[in-house]
């Protein structure tokens, strides 16, 4: 496995090695069932075998109490983006969402097509660089729910508490791109939701943690395949589930549970990220555009003096084999994506060439 290329990209992502080998050695037959898991029943014992496995490993490496459901979903992050609304925007209330990025705007807009909406803590002033403070934060009483996106992917900022909102309100949080980076008290939240392609495993997969209380509010009018309760009901096998990402995403907790759980994987994220700030802020030749309060340990978002010489980066840095650095086409200059698999020798390599970059434009 010589010929794998350092790979920064903010989704799809990186997966561990040791996951792909594991996927591969057992890919045309699962040990013990002769078949691949491609290619059995979603019914059939080996597969509920995998996918309570999996179930059982989320459980354990989060702590997630007993009154939460763990579900299988599709169609991405974005399609929470309509099913939280539709499921637990109950007739007559708001749902208040804070707004700290582009993904947020994305998921307000689902929101409104379905009933009354709040915004509140908008940092869209300074571009959203930061993550707003409690005293910017003005919410609904008796809110449906408050909605916060816990790490933006694409300006690259992560919340590092939560927010006070009003007691009985359920927190809802779009986890896609830093859930199980560190340690969670899932306890504060009504429900937590993320695409798996970031920090989880492959794409086509959706993980929800839904606190069981809230499955009530759920309308029985509303289309089966978007409705929590059925799927809980259903333990995520109403349809046909993505048997295949379900399967790398265990594998992927598996070897989260291998690696010191959700305290381990936050110290090795801390010491990543804490390199690579240090070396964004050394000696101003970089920019790194996220408040300093406010930084995200998954995706390091950063600039250069000119976006002459942003380009030059970019390309000698593909050139090298530093994979995905070019930053979302919305907000332009760097972004690297160091997720919980992106091996922490890739930042120490991207440093060295920085500085290499540095000497030789500074
Ligand atoms: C990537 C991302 C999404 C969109 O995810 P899809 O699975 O592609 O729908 C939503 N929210 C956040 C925070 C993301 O990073």
């Amino acid at each position: 496995m010589t010929n794998r290329i350092y790979n920064f990209s903010a989704g799809p992502a990186v997966l561990p090695l040791s996951v792909l080998e594991k996927a591969q050695r057992d890919l045309i037959a699962l040990p013990g069932v002769g078949m691949s898991v491609m290619e059995i029943s979603h019914r059939s014992a080996p597969f509920e075998a995998i996918i309570g496995k999996a179930e059982a490993d989320i459980r354990a490496l989060a702590g997630i109490p007993d009154n939460y459901k763990v579900l299988f979903l599709q169609g991405g992050a974005t399609t929470q983006f309509s099913m939280v609304p539709l499921n637990l925007l109950t007739e007559g209330r708001t749902a208040d969402y804070v707004m700290t990025g582009s993904w947020a705007t994305k998921a307000l807009k689902e929101a409104k097509r379905v009933g009354a909406t709040h915004e509140t803590g908008s940092t869209a002033d300074t571009g959203y660089n930061r993550i707003p403070g409690d005293a910017e934060l003005a919410f609904t009483q008796d809110a449906a729910y408050v909605h916060m996106t816990s790490n933006n992917t694409i300006e690259g900022t992560e919340w590092h508490r939560l927010p006070q909102i009003p007691d009985g309100v359920p927190l809802i949080a779009d986890a896609s791109s830093d859930i199980f980076s560190g340690p969670i008290d899932i306890s504060k939240f009504g429900l937590i939701y993320a695409g798996a392609q970031k920090n989880l495993g492959p794409s086509g997969v959706t993980l929800v943690i839904i606190r069981e209380d809230l499955l009530a509010r759920s309308p029985k009018s509303l289309h089966t395949m978007l409705n929590y309760n059925i799927h809980a009901d259903n333990g995520s096998l109403y349809n046909t589930p993505p048997a295949f990402g379900i399967y790398v995403l265990g594998l992927v907790i598996e070897w989260l549970l291998e690696h010191g759980g959700l305290p381990g994987i936050a110290a090795v994220n801390e010491r990543k990220a804490g390199k690579l700030y240090a070396e964004l802020d050394r000696t101003g030749f970089w920019r790194p555009t996220a408040q300093k309060d406010s930084r995200s340990l998954m995706n390091v978002t950063f600039r250069l003096g000119t976006e002459d010489l942003e380009k030059q980066f970019i390309k000698e840095a593909t050139a090298a084999n530093f994979d995905g650095l070019k930053g979302h086409r919305d907000v332009g200059g760097m972004r690297a994506s160091i997720y919980n698999a992106f091996p922490e020798r890739g930042v120490d390599d991207l440093i060295a060439f920085m500085q290499e970059f540095e000497r030789r434009n500074g």
